[in-house]
């Protein structure tokens, strides 16, 4: 019996969007495991974790009900299903914006003049909300995909969607109106299972590995020589965690500097250290940094 095995049950999309960065993100937290995306459940060989492969609309109850204690699933689930669960963390990636969009020559050009309009979603409770919070009054049509073909076939005047890059909103002759909802994926928790003492410890365990993993995205390692006399400008240059790490080398009046730098700002303070002294640069990348 998997249930009631004692061991955390982590819920992540069989196949997906998310799938293949949820698994990267738990090998990267050490975790060792095959993932059988066709079968339900892949246990971890060197922690007590499972982890349960389901379709993304079901994590949401799943977590609520315990079925599984972990689950990472898109924000905007969990708000449609409006699940009763525990937001761990945002993990960073799986960004997409719920939009309501209008035909491309809609004369509608702010939300007010959707006032008693037609708008067909898939997400019906977050759009009945967002109105609501924006004392608007609308038709919600609810569909149970291809929104982006309601305005055409007449069934809307304005659809209500997920969009990340904007193409399939463009290719339907669409235009963005206003955005209803930000999402990423997110690590979600049953309540009580946080409750339990060794589920609690493990959890606990995970979050560390999760938050170093988080931390260390996008960020690389700098190492450097230098002569001791350009230190001070090369600190300046240089952002750091805390402070840089500074030791002398063998050969005299020469440092070696280390240092943490954001991946998109290397390549100019490469030249810039370059400039003022530093020699032998190395830049590997980082993968995790607990504080
Ligand atoms: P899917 O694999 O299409 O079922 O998408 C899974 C999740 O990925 C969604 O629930 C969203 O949280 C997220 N996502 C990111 N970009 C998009 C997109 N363009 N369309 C749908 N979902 C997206």
């Amino acid at each position: 019996m998997i249930a009631g095995n004692g061991r955390l049950k982590i819920a992540i999309q069989k196949s997906g969007r998310l799938t293949d960065e949820s698994v990267e993100l738990l090998r990267k937290c050490g975790f060792d495991f095959e993932f059988q995306r066709h079968g339900l459940y892949s246990p971890c060989r060197n922690f007590d974790i499972d982890l349960l492969a389901l379709r993304d609309d079901d994590i949401p109850e799943y977590v609520q009900d315990g079925v599984a204690d972990l689950g990472i699933v898109g924000e905007n689930l969990v708000r449609e299903r409006n699940a009763k669960v525990k937001h761990l963390t945002r993990l960073g990636y799986g960004h997409c914006k719920l939009i309501i969009s209008v035909p491309a020559k809609s004369k509608v050009t702010t939300l007010e003049k959707l006032k008693d309009k037609r708008i067909a979603t898939t997400y019906p409770v977050t759009l009945k909300h967002f109105l609501r919070t924006n004392k608007m009054k609308a038709d919600i049509v609810e569909l149970s995909g291809a929104v982006e073909l309601a305005p055409a076939l007449d069934v809307a005047d304005a659809i209500c969607d997920i969009v990340s890059t904007g193409t399939t909103l463009r290719v339907n002759g669409l235009k963005p109106l206003t955005t209803v909802l930000e999402s990423q994926a997110v690590l979600i928790s049953n309540p009580t299972s946080y409750g339990g003492e060794k589920k609690r410890e493990l959890i606990e365990r995970l979050m560390i590995r999760i938050s170093g993993c988080l931390q260390a995205r996008g960020k690389r390692y700098m190492m450097m020589n230098a002569p001791a006399a350009s230190i001070e400008r090369l600190k300046k240059i240089l952002p750091s965690l805390k402070s840089p790490t500074i030791v002398p080398l063998a050969e005299k009046d020469m440092i070696a500097l280390h240092t943490v730098v954001g991946e998109d700002e290397f390549w100019d303070l490469m030249e810039k250290l370059k400039k003022n002294g530093a020699r032998d640069i190395v830049v590997v990348p980082i993968e995790t940094i607990i504080t």
